[in-house]
């Protein structure tokens, strides 16, 4: 209305009959991206991937629950996805004023981010150690006997039998190249070919093979190469 005794004291009629279809079709485009309520969701195919599966390739994405301190620069930064992306999906009224706990819809996002392999349990070992003449190829990690090694990351389980020095392993294949392998297991609880999420309990922690002490010597492996398992286990 504004506008318009604005247009009408400012411009001649001419002007005046141009702009008004102009304000219309601009009003249409408005209601085209109306904003539905906050508490409408994307659609729910979209988010039901099993909470440990997410990482499972060509998800549609994933929800992630923001932590104090995020905003959504970060939650783009971190997931790779356009803010503008983030904002369409979610219906963001309020894109910079995100809250705790709020559920971002991130399309097309992958669970990057590997867990630990044994709960709690500190380092012994480090990777590339030079030890009896050898590289050691993996981390060693403390456990108790019998507490649960879990996967690290979703994948299917490549090896579950015992294998020289490593003892009772279990080998996981993630399917884009890197596999993890656990070794010196008391009990291996999984069988080969069997699909295993992230967390789940795969083997229990022992001291079979060639070991010293109760723990998980872990690898992760490009192919058959170990690489330092670190910088994935802390992404
Ligand atoms: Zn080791």
């Amino acid at each position: 209305m504004f506008t318009m005794e604005v247009a009408k004291s400012c411009l001649g009629q001419s002007t005046l009959l141009w702009l008004a279809p102009l304000a219309l079709s601009l009003g249409l485009a408005g209601c085209g991206r109306s904003q539905p309520p906050p508490d409408i969701r994307p659609p729910i195919e979209a988010s039901t991937p099993q909470p440990d599966s997410t990482d499972e390739e060509g998800s549609a994405g994933l929800f992630h629950i923001v932590e104090p301190g995020q905003t959504l620069y970060w939650i783009s930064r971190h997931y790779g996805v356009p803010i503008e992306e983030l904002i369409q999906v979610n219906h963001l009224n309020k894109p910079d004023e995100l809250y705790v706990d709020q559920r971002i819809f991130v399309p097309g996002a992958r669970v990057l981010t590997w867990s630990w392999p044994v709960p709690g349990g500190e380092i012994l070992s480090y990777f590339g150690e030079r030890r009896n003449g050898h590289r050691h190829t993996g981390v060693d990690i403390r456990g108790r006997k019998g507490q649960e090694v879990l996967a690290v990351r979703s994948g299917r389980v490549l090896f579950s039998s015992s294998m020289r020095d490593y003892g009772r392993t279990v080998i996981l294949d993630h399917g884009d190249g890197l596999r993890s392998l656990y070794a010196h297991n008391s009990k291996l609880l999984v069988q080969k070919g069997q699909q295993v999420y992230r967390g789940q309990a795969i083997a229990r922690v022992g001291q079979t093979g060639n070991a010293t002490t109760e723990h998980c010597h872990f690898e992760i492996r490009r192919g058959e190469v170990p690489v330092d398992p670190l910088p994935y286990l802390r992404q």
